[in-house]
């Protein structure tokens, strides 16, 4: 009887195990599949950084391509209140809608959320001595800015962008 009962522990733990196994398995190429879908719904813009550098203006190919930031306060968004979308200044890829936009009164345009999650990508910045997170289009792999976790509701997110990185169309 011990043996039986013995047997059918070792059985069930098999069986538990082997289950395991092949629960895992899907959901790991699940998850891939998923990812690759979500790269190809975006077309990607790949240019070089002189054909960029003839299609931007210099502040924007400052703050876009290297990564650089405008002074506080001397955008021309920071205080934009009209209705309507802001668009990548490269691409034209849809980033963030007016509906989302708040005063953070950094002197930068502030967003709690992007227009899709999809839109833009994060990074983690450790430049300047600080860890923050680096805001790209997904597009054009253009640099926005950074998204903090001290912005308002419902996220809590502040997605701090510089305005040159930006164009706004008015709806
Ligand atoms: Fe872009």
């Amino acid at each position: 009887m011990k043996k039986l009962i013995a047997i059918l522990i070792v059985c069930l733990s098999l069986g538990v195990y082997c289950l395991g196994q092949t629960s895992k398995q899907p959901s790991r190429s699940k998850g891939k599949a998923g990812a690759k879908m979500e790269s190809k719904e975006i077309e990607k813009v790949v240019k070089t950084e002189e054909e960029w550098q003839k299609i931007l203006t210099p502040m924007q190919f400052y703050v876009m391509r290297k990564k650089g930031t405008e002074r506080a306060f001397t955008g021309d968004l920071w205080d934009n209140h009209e209705k309507g979308v802001y668009l990548c200044a490269a691409c034209g890829q849809e980033l963030f809608s007016s509906k989302t936009k708040f005063d953070s009164g950094t002197g930068w345009p502030s967003f709690w959320q992007p227009v899709a999650k999809e839109n833009v990508e994060t990074e983690n910045d450790d430049t300047l001595g600080m860890r923050r997170v680096e805001v790209t289009c997904s597009r054009c792999g253009a640099h926005l800015g950074h998204v903090f976790d001290d912005g308002p509701r419902p996220t809590g997110l502040r997605y701090c962008i510089n305005s040159a990185s930006l164009k706004f169309a008015k709806q």
